[in-house]
């Protein structure tokens, strides 16, 4: 189950498929389908002819809200960007990494304060309170999980996001422990026969989370 998670705003309406246009109002529901957040975009009209009348239960939609659609403006050119509290926020959405759950929070009440994100919606996911973001200018949602912090662990907690900002996340650097794409040389496992005095625990020990 994944308690983290961006769902960006779609360009057009889920039900007509008509095609948003700049400043036209919109309404964003979320679902919760098999445990997963899914986000559907419909335009005003198609929330009254089928959405609204309904309460959200009977929908099955867990959270819904209005906005307003702004046309996305071109990103910033590669070299010009750097990390920041959002792009460190959506690099952690992006991985679900479970050891960064309280500096996620903290990254998302920062950005909150500074009016890049808002607090759209609290819903409760298997008893737990989500926070419903969502960003002010593109659109994109964000749920994020509260985590059980303790008073004490928040200093520490600041710390590691003091760290995230400054340094970017651990893994980005150490490219050589993940295994991305097909290239990774864990042949061990496909060829055990090549190597029959290698144990096959031995490649797949990294499970230290
Ligand atoms: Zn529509």
């Amino acid at each position: 189950m994944n308690d983290w998670n961006i769902q960006s705003r779609s360009r057009l309406c889920h039900e007509c498929e008509q095609g948003f246009e700049d400043q036209q109002i919109y309404r964003s529901l979320l679902f919760i389908d098999q445990g997963e957040y899914a986000r559907k975009d419909v335009c005003e009209s198609c929330w009254i002819s089928q959405y609204s009348a309904g309460s959200g239960a009977t929908k099955g939609f867990v959270s819904h809200w209005r906005g307003r659609y702004v046309s996305p403006s071109p990103p910033p050119p590669e070299a010009i960007r750097k990390d920041t509290a959002e792009s460190i926020l959506r690099k952690l959405v992006e991985k679900n990494l479970p050891e960064y759950a309280g500096a996620l929070y903290i990254l998302a009440v920062m950005l909150e304060r500074k009016r890049v994100l808002k607090v759209r919606d609290q819903i409760k996911k298997a008893g737990t309170r989500v926070f419903v973001y969502e960003h002010a200018k593109n659109g994109d949602v964000f749920t994020i999980a509260e985590p059980d912090l303790r008073l004490d662990e928040l200093e520490k907690i600041q710390h590691i996001v003091a760290d995230l900002m400054e340094n970017g996340l651990p893994d980005e650097k150490t490219d050589t422990t993940e295994s991305e794409g097909g290239e990774a040389p864990e042949n061990n496992i496909e060829a055990p026969e090549e190597t029959p005095g290698q144990p096959l625990e031995e490649s797949v020990s990294n499970e230290h989370i």
